[in-house]
């Protein structure tokens, strides 16, 4: 009777854990009696968790009360079947991209059950294979399978199996946290964390719904003795904690198409290579987007079934919120043109909400401010990595932009800003970082420019005279952009770095165009704010509607087509492109990095379709206002620490409008139309000659002028930086004027004598290009030496004459990466110079020193005896 009550009651149990089980024996059929032999009484599940606490879902994991220690039960129907994984950072060090809800990584798993254990293995998504291909048989034989966890079943019974996933949450299996070591970095340049410690991991907290299992863990590191001790967010760099949470996720089942992807339009997207087609293009990328549906689908414009919701999170300030929630609304113009109506649905997350905006059915925009923000803002979605269908998004804004730019970090004392070899500071520093990191700062770094943007921006609008209603203007414009874009993310575009060259310096102050048509083709650039030196002018500081291209973009990847029409309405769409307000170029061609993309109109900071045009008004609104500086912002009884911040931003927009420019020398126009779809369309077309020689004419006169930086002069004497404390930021507290100044004109000579730009303009002359390397080099030569050459040379033409002069020697010199037509030309200009030099007239002792120099660098290079 004892037994007969024991098995009665496991299964009622079962029945309980587990959902209601098909395959669960109905407990009213006594067991036979047995006499002879003392059968022991089946184990029940119960029996393994009876000192835990259950939480039933997608999942059901049991967290022992006492210990802490988690099982999880794995239900036979879920073997061999897909789920994401998801993880998410919530707290944690800012310098290793584990601060405040970051995406991290997003994988797709199997469980399997092998002998007595179960392997948790990822699945590999980059392939495809035509199924009535006979070669498909073969799918797959060269992917290595990857096991990241495997344990023994501790439990059994007809449902399903319950293994300790302590191994599994607790650890480093999912997502490896701690950066890997780079060889090629001396372990004190980044901070790091120390050993995992086991002892003081946990699991705090556990969530499970019938989706999604969501596994909260507090991860500890002990490094007795750092190197690096981190920032101020690190309280004590021996001793971290970080907190994860790994969220285990459905794979939703629904009708979703993937839409594949089409190089002229912009969306993130998944990327798997046809094994079994033979052409030269055998990719089924597809790209990410939300499951929208019509509601009905008969009709041109409907509903969705489920809307794209996102929630203002009550971390938002007050006085900010109604403005988000109006720009997201933006979006459904832009939707609507695909069909749908209310498609996007904005709602403030109540103070008092129950639910915790880390549940991914939330998606939400939420406010922070860190210590050390590696970004402005950010919105990263996650997707199902076989399908892109877009799963889940959060945007995160960060509170203070001007914070970011506190105005000096650029310009410390750099005894070495070489014009040869060029390489980006950025570019440098992602090198150095551990290959794991690559993608979490590729995602979160880009967002500075927007900020540097708006606090140059704002100072400007100031200077030009802006009254306090429109100061409030010039911050709701910027938080429009900033939400429409992040937003544009989440909704699976990324940037168009080429949106904001559409209108001409004159139409981007016309707000008869721009309230029609956007300041920018789309609100996924990083445009130049766009303030007017005479106020009278001004038209929008920032766009403040989504460009005709977000327009087309969603078009492109929401719009519902009947099956057997799907490819030719897309191609119809995509055919667009060569219309002039649909123009498009990502961060892959940009060229904020010299060398790396090729058309410069695809650049950050910048605006206009006439660039020269454009920094030439900046140029002056700068010269003329910098003047104005301290009597505009010197307050009585504060320090001068805000008049060195807003002249580091001044500064810093003719550095950006003089590498936007720089860009035009060399550059090649790129056109993305497919053949036959806009007439006589080539590829490839240089800038015209005449123009590029326009942006070297510019460069001359705002950077390289010996009174390119007068307006500055009456300034250097107040830039103080304010002490804080005993500190003085480790350096000496003299403003360090020739780096500054020097480096507006670095980055104009890196970005044109970079040797892929060199090699560019030779290759260049081969279909249309007309400005030789010999040109560009004369050109220079002539614009850094010649206006002073029967005078004094000042300071900062000093440094660049004779940094010049080092990177043409550096041209003939370099083992690598120049061309023989940049070395040939480099030797001309040397020579050339060293000829203007004897013809110099030299008045004071420090300019006869500096020429002597130049011809000696000059003589040992050229080896002349
Ligand atoms: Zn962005």
């Amino acid at each position: 009777m004892k037994k007969q009550f024991a098995v009665a009651l496991s299964a009622l149990c079962l029945l309980l854990g587990n959902e209601a089980s098909s395959q669960a024996k109905p407990a009213a059929t006594p067991a036979p009696a047995d006499t002879t032999k003392k059968a022991p009484p089946k184990p029940s599940i119960n029996d393994k968790v009876k000192s835990s606490k259950k939480h039933a879902g997608l999942f059901t994991v049991y967290q022992d009360t006492a210990t802490g220690s988690v099982q999880m039960f794995i239900r036979k129907d879920q073997l061999e079947k897909e789920f994401i994984y998801q993880s998410f950072s919530l707290s944690g060090p800012t310098s290793l991209f584990l601060n405040q809800s970051m995406h991290r990584s997003t994988l797709l798993f199997k469980i399997r059950k092998s002998f007595d254990k179960l392997e948790f293995s990822l699945v590999n998504t980059n392939f495809y294979y035509d199924p009535n291909n006979a070669v498909s048989k073969s799918a797959n034989v060269d992917v290595a399978e990857s096991v990241f966890f495997a344990d023994k079943v501790s439990f059994e019974d007809s449902t399903g199996y319950l293994i300790t996933a302590d191994a599994l949450f607790v650890s480093e299996k999912l997502d490896p946290v701690k950066p890997l070591p780079n060889p090629t970095v001396p372990s004190f340049m980044f901070f790091n964390l120390g050993g995992y410690n086991p002892t003081k991991s946990k699991v705090s907290g556990l969530r499970s719904y019938p989706n999604n299992t969501d596994v909260i863990v507090d991860l500890a590191y002990d490094n007795p003795a750092p190197f690096n001790q981190g920032g101020k967010d690190i309280t004590d760099a021996r001793y971290i904690r970080i907190k994860l949470q790994h969220s285990f996720i459905e794979v939703p089942k629904n009708d979703y198409k993937p839409r594949k992807d089409d190089p002229r339009i912009g969306y993130f997207s998944q990327e798997v290579d046809d094994l079994t087609a033979n052409t030269y293009t055998p990719y089924k990328d597809v790209i990410n987007r939300w499951h929208l549906k019509k509601k009905d689908p008969s009709a041109a414009v409907s509903e969705p079934v489920e809307p794209i919701t996102y929630w203002v999170e009550n971390t938002t300030p007050v006085e900010y919120r109604q403005t988000i929630v109006e720009a997201g609304l933006k979006w459904n113009e832009a939707f609507e043109k695909a069909g749908y109506k209310n498609a996007v649905q904005m709602k403030i997350m109540p103070d008092d909400a129950t639910w915790d905006p880390a549940d991914i059915r939330y998606n939400v925009i939420r406010w922070v401010s860190s210590m050390y923000p590696s970004y402005g803002a950010i919105g990263p979605s996650f997707v199902n990595p076989k399908t892109g269908q877009i799963l889940g998004a959060d945007i995160t804004i960060e509170w203070k932009p001007a914070a970011l730019f506190p105005g000096d970090a650029v310009y410390t004392d750099r005894t070495a800003l070489s014009i040869t070899p060029a390489e980006d500071a950025t570019a440098a520093f992602e090198k150095m970082l551990p290959a794991n990191l690559h993608n979490h700062w590729k995602n979160c770094n880009i967002g500075k420019y927007v900020m540097q943007q708006y606090a140059a921006g704002f100072a400007m609008a100031q200077l030009a005279g802006a009254t306090s209603e429109e100061e409030k203007e010039f911050h709701k414009q910027f938080l429009y952009y900033l939400v429409m874009h992040e937003m544009g993310h989440t909704l699976g575009l990324n940037h168009n770095m080429k949106a904001s060259s559409i209108l001409s310096p004159s139409e981007v102050h016309n707000k008869a165009i721009t309230s029609k048509v956007g300041l920018m083709g789309s609100v996924m650039d990083y445009p130049s704010v766009n303030v007017a030196l005479d106020k009278t002018k001004q038209g929008d500081y920032y766009t403040t509607k989504v460009g005709p291209y977000d327009v087309w973009a969603i078009e492109y990847g929401y719009s519902e087509f009947a099956a057997n029409e799907e490819d030719a309405k897309l191609s119809a769409i995509a055919s667009r492109s060569n219309e002039p307000y649909l123009t498009f170029g990502n961060d892959a061609d940009d060229m904020r990095s010299p060398g790396n993309g090729i058309d410069p109109r695809v650049m950050v900071n910048d605006m206009s379709s006439d660039m020269v045009a454009y920094a030439e008004d900046r140029f002056k609104f700068v010269n003329a206002t910098m003047p104005k500086l301290l009597s505009k912002f010197g307050k009585t009884g504060e320090s001068y620490a805000g008049i060195r911040g807003r002249y580091n931003l001044l500064n810093f927009e003719r550095r950006s409008m003089a590498q936007a420019v720089a860009n035009y020398i060399g550059g090649v126009y790129v056109d993305r139309s497919f053949i036959g779809q806009n007439g006589d369309s080539k590829p490839y077309t240089v800038v015209p000659a005449a123009y590029q020689k326009k942006a070297m004419d510019l460069l001359v006169k705002y950077v390289f002028a010996p009174n390119a930086f007068d307006a500055d002069a009456q300034l250097f004497r107040y830039l103080q930086l304010q002490r804080r404390g005993y500190n003085f930021f480790g350096a000496t507290e003299d403003p360090k004027l020739q780096n500054n100044l020097f480096s507006n004109q670095v980055v104009a000579l890196q970005t044109m004598l970079n040797p892929v730009t060199l090699s560019r303009i030779s290759n260049s002359s081969l279909y249309g290009n007309t400005y030789s390397v010999a040109d560009v080099m004369t050109d220079l030569a002539n614009g850094i030496f010649k206006a002073d050459i029967a005078g004094a040379v000042n300071l900062y033409r000093q440094n660049l004459q004779t940094e010049f002069v080092k990177g043409a020697i550096g041209i003939i010199e370099s083992k690598t990466g120049y061309d023989n037509a940049a070395r040939s030309a480099a030797y001309n200009t040397l020579r050339k110079i060293k000829t203007m030099l004897g013809t110099a007239v030299s008045p004071n002792e420090q300019t006869k020193a500096h020429r002597s120099m130049l011809v000696f660098l000059i003589d040992k290079a050229l080896a002349v005896k």
